[in-house]
């Protein structure tokens, strides 16, 4: 409903010839656009990633727009000394998601776009407690599930109601992330087996060394086990962050500078992990907050990034990039402070 109300408000904007005025007056200059898998199967994926069909069209929605594809370090460099020449876009893909490299390479390649990738380390090495694979795998295979841990029933045997299912448990988790080890009595007892959902999702050790070397790829920091890191102890923190880009740096053989929260919203990350990433040694972090990049308020350890995917439509992803989401926001901003 939600999505349907965006998509109506797009549409609407789009189809009076209001996009232009919209762009012009809330249109940033530079944005870091934040993608996790890119999927063929996308229903069968319970619409988690980005279709492919989207994927695509943002791309060449991009290019036909002027929207310069540029690595993250040009990207902050331009955006730095106010080089209005271009709008500027950063693709980032979240995990280390094999699909990254089978499904949305060829394309990426076809665009010349250069990409940043963040890899957990536990992901490569198949240690990961990808709850949200395991609760989506759980939800896909089955009409009728129970999570003991949530005290919920869900009755799921179609698309809409497995959406609706997975939306809901997996907002009980972000909602406290110590839940997440809560599932796994639940994983256990329906025989969903993480391991083997690393092995099927993650890209390897091998898959991410071959990918470091492709000119069009830098590889980032995304801690060792994808912990909310504001709920860990300030060195255990530290260590997620200063492990990951150790064990990075010795897989690739070279500099691992950017880093990516795990979550990145105000319940994950704040303050004193933007001075721990620093500490750590990158050069950026980035958060999932919504925004684009603006030279008068820019936080190099919290960049704010645009989402494309989940059941987004092209009008959504186009409005977004044109800066209507903020444009919204400010309009309603001020008439409540009216
Ligand atoms: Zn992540």
């Amino acid at each position: 409903m939600k999505q349907l109300l965006k998509d109506v408000v797009c549409h609407g904007f789009d189809w009076v010839g209001l996009m232009p005025a919209v762009r012009c007056m809330f249109a940033g200059r530079a944005a870091i656009i934040m993608f996790h898998e890119i999927q063929r199967e996308f229903r069968s994926e319970l619409a988690t990633g980005t279709s492919i069909s989207l994927f695509e069209h943002s791309l060449s929605w991009l290019k036909r727009e002027g929207w310069k594809i540029v690595s993250l370090q040009e990207c902050l460099e331009r955006v730095s000394r106010n080089d209005r020449s271009h709008r500027y876009a950063v693709l980032t893909f979240d995990d280390g998601y094999r699909d990254n490299v089978s499904v949305a390479l060829p394309i990426l390649e076809r665009h010349n776009a250069p990409f940043l990738m963040y890899v957990p380390t536990g992901a490569p090495t198949r240690t990961l407690q990808a709850w949200w694979l395991g609760l989506r795998e759980l939800i896909r295979s089955r009409d009728d599930v129970t999570v003991d841990a949530m005290d919920a029933r869900f009755h799921c045997p179609d698309f809409q109601a497995k959406v609706s299912a997975l939306a809901r448990t997996t907002q009980w988790v972000h909602e406290d992330y110590e839940r997440a080890t809560m599932l796994t009595p639940t994983f256990q007892k329906a025989g969903v087996s993480l391991s083997r959902l690393n092995d099927a999702y993650f890209l390897d050790e091998k898959e991410i060394e071959r990918l470091s070397h492709h000119p069009l790829v830098s590889i980032g920091g995304h801690t060792t086990s994808h912990s909310a890191l504001k709920t860990l102890d300030s060195s255990s923190a530290r260590a997620e962050m200063v492990d990951n880009r150790h064990y990075l740096q010795n897989l690739i053989q070279r500099p691992v500078r950017h880093f990516a929260y795990p979550y990145g919203k105000p319940n994950a990350c704040g303050p004193r992990e933007e001075q721990l990433a620093n500490d750590a040694g990158f050069s950026t972090a980035v958060t999932t907050c919504p925004g684009q990049l603006d030279a008068r308020r820019l936080n190099h350890f919290a960049l704010p990034r645009t989402f494309v995917g989940h059941l987004d439509s092209q009008i959504a992803f186009q409005a977004r990039m044109n800066g209507l989401q903020r444009g919204l926001h400010m309009l309603l901003g001020c008439r409540h402070a009216a």
